[in-house]
C-alpha cells in the first residue's frame, strides 16, 4: 500500500494564531491520486496543536478564551523555574489538544462535515515556522 509524506511549512504571527489548513491538506490528496484511504498529520513541537473547528469569527475567539480558562497564562509553572521561557501554559495547552489528526478520504475527497476545517494552532508566545508531516495511505 503506498504511502506518501509530505510537509508542509507554514509561518505562524504568534501565539493564539489559528490556521485554517483544509486546502493544503485535500490538495495534497487529491495530488496523491490515491481515492480511498486516510491522511494523518503531525506537528512537530511542543507548543502547537492540531484539531477541528468551525472556522467562523465567534469559535476563533471561544477557543482561545476555553484555552484562557483551562490553563490560564498567568499562574505559576514549573516549566518557567527550569527554563523562564515564558511558555509553560503553551506547553500544556499543546498537550492537551495534540499533535497530530487523522481523517479518512473517499473518492479523492476528505470526509469533514461542511462546516469542519482543519486547523493548526500556534500556542507558543511568538512566532514560529511550523513544520506540519502528512502521511496519505490508501490505494
Ligand atoms: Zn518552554
Amino acid at each position: 500500500m503506498p504511502i506518501i509524506t509530505r510537509v508542509m511549512s507554514i509561518r505562524t504571527k504568534g501565539e493564539g494564531d489559528m490556521l485554517d489548513i483544509s486546502e493544503h491538506v485535500s490538495r495534497a490528496v487529491k495530488e496523491s491520486g490515491l481515492r480511498s484511504g486516510i491522511v494523518t498529520l503531525f506537528v512537530k513541537g511542543s507548543t502547537a496543536a492540531l484539531t477541528t473547528i468551525e472556522y467562523e469569527p465567534g469559535l476563533l475567539k471561544d477557543f482561545p478564551e476555553m484555552l484562557e480558562r483551562v490553563a490560564p497564562r498567568d499562574i505559576e509553572y514549573e516549566h518557567e523555574k527550569a527554563w523562564h521561557d515564558g511558555n509553560g501554559h503553551s506547553h500544556v495547552r499543546a498537550s492537551l489538544i495534540g499533535p497530530s489528526i487523522t481523517i479518512p478520504f473517499v473518492d479523492g475527497r476528505l470526509t469533514l462535515g461542511t462546516w469542519q476545517q482543519v486547523v493548526l494552532i500556534e500556542l507558543d508566545v511568538r512566532s514560529r515556522e511550523r513544520s506540519v508531516v502528512m502521511q496519505i495511505i490508501g490505494e
